[in-house]
């Protein structure tokens, strides 16, 4: 592992995790660049939306191998047999340390060439939220210490947030809509973060994996454009429906409380939450370490899509989710909608 590892453009990718949130926009990702794709799923958890994320993955030409990453004998062998030279994992966020299992596989096989393990949010190294989220981080931090112990060639995707409200109890804030009734604003709402579609989390760990320039690097998403604090997005999403809704403060206090008396994973995204809003974590450090790049000197070419448009395929799920009247109206055709109760959630 002392060599700088050669990949190829079309690097044979196996993913694990790719039935999940993050998983299914990266294994898109990979399929959409022609990439050979090969999909660890577990065979005996799979519901019916995850069934059919395999079918539509599977129609996009990904070969699907059952297993799971705590097996490593079976580990072994899949990453002989099919010749894997880059392994993502987007593992959830319960399921952390099982990767340790796969690490030790990837070293005892000694032919992969990059391993991404599931990281997909803020630099763990630096970032600090309170308990519970913490011990996921410690999670992580063992997993990276294992990965540069095993001299494994590795990226670390630091993607920030998803574009979409972040709600400070849903682990998946990209499957609801912003809110149709009131925002709750995280403290005085001037913190700001980075937000990400979901599309792009994918389209960029795509383009990094197999990148000279990211081998033993933390891959960090700062696009310029989509840095914001959460009043200016309540007011990007009030644009966009055409209305103002009320806005209720939770404090500092609100939020640590929900990080104790909420039940887990709600509590976890609580004190991310914390971290994110009130102590800034995306933004109060420079990119300053040997080990860090910043994916949009990577690769200035390729456009990040822009919250703005994020927020219009928000709004086409309100008018196909909540069937409301919708009319252009104002100079600018902003869209007036039935206001209803409740965000309508638009998966379960
Ligand atoms: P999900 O819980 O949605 O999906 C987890 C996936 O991992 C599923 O496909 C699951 O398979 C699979 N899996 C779990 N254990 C195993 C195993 N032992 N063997 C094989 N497959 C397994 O995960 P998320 O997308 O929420 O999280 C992925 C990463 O992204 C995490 O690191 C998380 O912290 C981060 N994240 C970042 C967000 C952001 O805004 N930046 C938002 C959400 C997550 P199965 O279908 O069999 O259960």
């Amino acid at each position: 592992c002392n060599k700088v590892p050669v990949l190829l453009e079309a690097s044979r990718t196996m993913i694990t995790g790719s039935t999940g949130f993050i998983g299914h926009f990266v294994a898109e990702a990979c399929l959409d660049r022609g990439l050979p794709t090969y999909l660890l799923v577990r065979p005996s958890q799979n519901s019916p939306s995850k069934a059919a994320t395999i079918r539509f993955l599977q129609n996009k030409g990904a070969t699907i191998i059952h297993g799971c990453i705590k097996d490593q004998k079976l580990m072994e062998k899949v990453l002989k047999e099919y010749k894997i030279e880059v392994v993502i994992s987007t593992i959830g966020g319960n399921s952390i340390l099982d990767q340790l299992v796969l690490v030790e596989a990837i070293k005892a096989v000694g032919t992969v060439k990059r391993f991404l393990p599931s990281e997909f949010g803020h630099d763990v190294d630096r970032a600090n939220p309170v308990e519970p989220g913490l011990r996921m981080y410690n999670e992580k931090r063992r997993v990276r210490r294992a990965v540069e112990g095993s001299g494994i060639p590795y990226t670390y995707i630091c993607c920030n947030s998803i574009a979409a409200w972040p709600y400070h109890y849903n682990t998946h804030p990209a499957d609801l809509l912003p809110p149709l009734d009131e925002f709750l604003i995280y403290g005085d709402g001037t913190v700001k973060a980075y937000f990400v579609a979901g599309s792009d989390i994918g389209k960029f760990t795509v383009k990094a994996m197999n990148d000279v320039r990211t081998l033993n690097k933390a891959v960090h998403f700062r696009p310029p454009n989509n840095l914001l604090n959460i009043n200016e997005l309540a007011s990007l999403w009030e644009e966009k429906i055409g209305r103002t809704l009320p806005r209720i403060i939770m404090t500092e206090d609100d939020l640590l409380t929900a990080t104790k008396e909420l039940p887990i994973p709600a509590s976890i995204v609580a004190s991310f939450t914390h971290d994110i809003f009130i102590k800034g974590c995306q933004i109060t450090y420079s990119l300053d370490k040997p080990s860090d790049v910043e994916v949009c000197s990577l690769y200035p070419e390729a456009p990040f899509q822009s919250i703005d448009r994020c927020f219009d395929d928000f709004i086409q799920k309100v008018l196909d989710a909540a069937k409301v009247t919708s009319k252009p109206t104002g100079k600018d055709g902003i869209l007036v909608t039935t206001p209803k109760p409740e965000p309508p959630v638009i998966t379960a």
